[in-house]
C-alpha cells in the first residue's frame, strides 16, 4: 500500500502537552467511494471525520481514531483533505469556473496545482489563546471595563460537526454557538454564559473572529485568475471539499459495473477490488479493455 508522510500546519496537542504533527496517509479506495456514493444523512463535517478516520493512519505517535479526527483543528482537517485529494487523483486540478463578474459570467478553464496554495504553519499553543479587545470593541460591555481580554481555543472538527445542522438554518446563530463553545473567558468571567456571548457587540465579535482566523493554521485556498473573455482579474475561493467529494461521487451504478468487470475477468472478490485506490482500479480496467480489444482485432 502506498502511504505518504506529511507535517500538519498546526498539529494536535495531547493532554500531556505533547504536539503531534507528522501524519501518515493512505489514498482513498473504492470502499470510501462506495461510502460517499450512498446518500448520507450526515453533514459534510461528519463525512470529513469519517474519511479522515479511514485514510489517516497516524498522527505523531497516536493511532487515528474518530475522536482524534474530531479534535483536529479545522485548518488541519482541510489540509489533510487537500493531501488526500493529491494522493488519490494527483496534484493537478482542472476545473471549469464561471467568471464572477456579473456582466460577463462566461465559463473558463482553470488549471492549477494543489501544492501551490500557500500553507500557514502555526502549531497551537499548549495554553488558551488570549487577546485584548480594542477600546471601541470593549465599549458597552460591563465585563470589559476592568479587563477587556478574551481567552479562547481554536475551532476543531467536533465544533464543525455540532454547528453544521444549525449552519444551514441560521448562519448567525450557528456562529454564536461556535463562539459559545470556543470562548473560555471574557475579562474576569470564566466560562461565560451563552447570554453574555450573545450580547457581544458586532465589533467585538468581528475582532474575536478575525483573531481566530489569523491564528488558525492551514492552507489558503484562494484562486486568482484572468478571465479570457472580459480580460479582468478575479479571485474566488476553491471549494475543496465540494470539489473533491464531487470527483469521488462515481455513483453507485458505475462503481458496481467496474467491480463486476474486474471480478468477471480477474476473479477477484468484491472486497479486494474495493480496497484498491481508484486510479489503480481504473488502470486495471484500461489494461483489460485494451487487451480484450487486441484479442478481438486478432480474431477479425
Ligand atoms: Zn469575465
Amino acid at each position: 500500500m502506498i502511504n505518504s508522510v506529511h507535517t500538519l500546519p498546526g498539529g494536535y496537542r495531547d493532554e500531556h502537552g505533547q504536539l503531534h504533527r507528522e501524519v501518515v496517509l493512505i489514498p482513498l479506495s473504492g470502499q470510501e467511494e462506495e461510502l460517499l456514493a450512498q446518500p448520507s444523512p450526515l453533514a459534510m463535517a461528519s463525512v470529513i471525520t469519517t474519511v479522515l478516520t479511514r485514510c489517516v493512519q497516524q498522527i505523531g505517535t497516536l493511532a487515528m481514531t474518530t475522536g482524534l479526527a474530531r479534535q483536529l483543528l479545522i485548518g488541519d482537517r482541510q489540509y489533510l483533505l487537500l493531501l488526500l485529494r493529491a494522493l488519490t487523483f494527483g496534484d493537478q486540478v482542472m476545473m471549469t469556473h464561471r467568471c464572477p463578474w456579473p456582466d460577463c459570467g462566461q465559463a473558463l478553464d482553470m488549471d492549477f496545482k494543489l501544492s501551490e496554495f500557500p500553507v500557514h504553519t502555526a502549531p497551537p499553543d499548549s495554553h488558551l489563546q488570549r487577546m485584548t479587545l480594542s477600546p471601541a470593541a470593549s465599549e458597552g460591555h460591563m465585563w470589559a471595563k476592568r479587563q477587556p481580554t478574551v481567552q479562547f481555543r481554536l475551532p476543531n472538527g467536533e465544533d464543525q460537526e455540532i454547528i453544521a445542522p444549525l449552519l444551514e438554518q441560521n448562519e448567525a446563530s450557528a456562529l454564536t454557538q461556535l463562539l459559545c463553545r470556543c470562548i473560555h473567558s471574557l475579562g474576569e468571567i470564566d466560562k461565560p454564559l451563552p447570554e453574555l456571548i450573545q450580547e457581544l457587540s458586532p465589533l467585538a465579535r468581528q475582532e474575536i473572529e478575525a483573531q481566530m482566523a489569523a491564528l488558525m493554521p492551514g492552507v489558503d485556498l484562494t484562486l486568482t485568475a484572468n478571465c479570457p473573455h472580459c480580460e479582468r482579474e478575479f479571485t474566488v475561493p476553491f471549494e475543496l471539499t465540494d470539489f473533491f467529494f464531487g470527483e469521488l461521487a462515481t455513483g453507485e451504478e458505475l462503481l458496481r459495473r467496474e467491480v463486476h468487470y474486474l471480478a468477471y475477468h480477474y476473479h477477484w472478490s468484491e472486497q479486494e477490488i474495493l480496497a484498491l485506490p481508484r486510479n489503480k482500479r481504473r488502470a486495471y480496467i484500461e489494461t483489460l479493455a485494451s487487451e480484450i480489444e487486441r484479442l478481438n482485432d486478432a480474431i477479425t
